[in-house]
């Protein structure tokens, strides 16, 4: 098992223990890429969403939310163009009855030559020392090119390919590549098929008047279907956006990555509705804006790049993900999308119904272009918790598990600890708890020797904790721990609330984002 395999296990297994995230219907042996959030998880959870939707809606005076519903109109669908085109890929392994997208397995084979590209620079690197210079033996070495340019012909291809449709030749390409099923080796393949990701269901009891519909797959669409109703109701002027926050259901083909790829999971996204022309503007701009929102919460710049996307989804025409260096590597976290006119041009299109804005600076009537942001709730959840979670060697030579979650999206941000369970300690860690509890999720925990509950309190990733001991009824101090650093402080039990206010508050956080703008 490879050492990024040995991470995500262990961020798997600290979920359950820690109560964040379980796979769903467990006791029936789950279900496959559908997973419940636990006591924990549903805090973190509604953190996240609440950090986003303060800074996407609360710090624009132009951009509003909206809550429209999971069922729409089937003829949604079809206008969005999802019935025709939301399909993936599909190869089955004949021996091992694997199911593959087959796009995913020609990236991954990419992914394993640009590593071998690096591995052979890291050497490099190590033989030359100070002398090196990485851009030269990057553009020289012919093994190191012989991979990166495989690496590049083969994602080309790819992406031509899927632009045509062309199943053929995608097949062609998995054989030519030799790539081989991760589970059995053989290279034995069933044709490519496409697949579509939306789940069916009906509504209606009587078997004559149900109606079809589908689970959205995504929630743009109730964005875009309502957009005239908040423009009007809301009086906007272009440029303005709407945001929205909820569940997406995707039939996905491989589901092996934890929250990573779920078959029901929340979508946070951002519809903004700007004048034809000006979409590349606003694509730079959100680009800009969304990478520094990621930054504020400091899991380190590395984690973060930019993927500019060469196949284009049916409705764009410039797209790009944020990536995440998750424990299997960098993935798309996030999407930010040149939509076009195409969405509501088509809904104009099939519902007969005028979508153009009126727009008094021109005293022009168009339909607007529009540029999306979109973030997968959950994977966000999984990109903070997996960087999170670390094990340092302390200088006395213990190791200590520690979620070094942001303090400001913790589930609970403050445990209160009374040294010992006498002597009217518990009293006083209670009358701090009720004080604190206006403000704070916090709980108390008074089982274990203050060490260890100390160390538990890391796991779970309660920033700090407050310790109530003897000196507390003399003089109204306590001890405060800083779960990062370990460090600790005497403070008086006043003082505690302003302490903690200022490291979780959301407005302080924001503010490192609006400081980038
Ligand atoms: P991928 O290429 O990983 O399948 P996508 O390009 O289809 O993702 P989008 O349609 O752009 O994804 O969706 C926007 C965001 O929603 C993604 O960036 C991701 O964070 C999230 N997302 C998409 N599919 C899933 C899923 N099955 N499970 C969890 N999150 C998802």
């Amino acid at each position: 098992m490879t050492n990024q395999d040995n991470q995500f296990k262990k961020v798997i297994s600290h979920a359950k223990e820690y109560g964040y995230v379980v796979q769903s219907s467990e006791i029936y042996d789950g279900l496959g890429a559908v997973y419940d959030y636990l006591q924990n998880g549903v805090e973190l959870k509604k953190n996240i969403r609440e950090y986003w939707w303060k800074s996407m809606v609360q710090m624009h005076d132009n951009i509003v939310g909206i809550d429209s519903a999971i069922f729409m109109h089937p003829t949604t669908w079809k206008a969005s163009g999802h019935i025709d085109a939301f399909n993936d890929p599909l190869i089955d392994n004949k021996d091992s009855k694997k199911r593959y997208r087959a796009d995913v397995l020609v990236e991954e084979y990419a992914e394993k030559l640009l590593i071998k590209a690096q591995k052979e620079i890291t050497k490099a690197a190590k033989r030359f020392g100070e002398s090196f210079d990485e851009e030269q033996y990057k553009t020289t070495n012919p093994r190191v090119l012989n991979y990166l340019s495989k690496r590049e012909e083969a994602l080309q291809k790819i992406g031509k390919y899927l632009e045509a449709n062309d199943l053929v030749a995608v097949k062609a390409l998995i054989e030519e590549l030799e790539i081989a099923c991760p589970v059995s080796g053989s290279k034995n393949w069933t044709d490519v098929k496409q697949f579509n990701l939306m789940f069916g269901t009906k509504i209606g009891a009587s078997a004559d008047s149900n109606m079809d519909l589908y689970l959205r797959p995504e929630t743009a669409q109730g964005i875009f279907v309502n957009y005239l109703n908040v423009q009007k109701s809301g009086r906007m002027k272009i440029p303005f956006g709407i945001a929205q926050t909820g569940k997406a259901f995707r039939n996905e083909i491989v589901a092996r990555q934890f929250i990573f790829r779920m078959r029901e999971f929340e979508q946070m996204e951002m519809q903004f509705f700007v004048r034809p022309g000006e979409q590349m503007k606003w694509y730079e701009t959100w680009k800009e804006r969304r990478l520094a929102w990621h930054l504020s919460l400091g899991l380190g710049e590395e984690n973060y790049r930019f993927h500019k996307h060469d196949k284009l989804a049916h409705y764009a025409d410039a797209a790009a993900d944020i990536e995440f260096n998750f424990p299997f590597g960098f993935k798309e976290l996030e999407g930010i999308h040149s939509r076009t006119d195409f969405d509501l041009s088509s809904h104009e299109k099939h519902s007969g119904k005028k979508l153009q804005y009126f727009d008094p600076e021109t005293n022009k009537s168009y339909i607007p272009y529009v540029v999306e942001t979109s973030i997968g709730l959950d994977r966000m959840f999984l990109a903070i918790f997996s960087k999170s979670l670390q094990e340092e060697i302390l200088e006395n030579g213990t190791t200590r598990t520690v979620l070094r979650l942001p303090a400001v999206l913790a589930p609970i941000k403050v445990a209160v600890l009374p040294l010992v369970k006498k002597d009217g300690l518990p009293k006083i860690a209670h009358e701090i708890i009720t004080d604190l509890r206006l403000d704070f999720n916090v709980v108390y925990d008074e089982k274990d020797a203050v060490g260890r509950r100390y160390r538990r309190q890391d796991a779970a990733g309660t920033p700090f904790c407050v310790t109530v001991d003897h000196q507390t009824l003399e003089d109204n101090t306590v001890t405060i721990r800083y779960r990062d650093s370990m460090e600790q402080k005497r403070l008086q039990i006043n003082d505690l609330k302003t302490v903690v206010k200022d490291e979780v508050s959301i407005s302080n956080w924001l503010q490192k984002t609006r400081e980038k703008k």
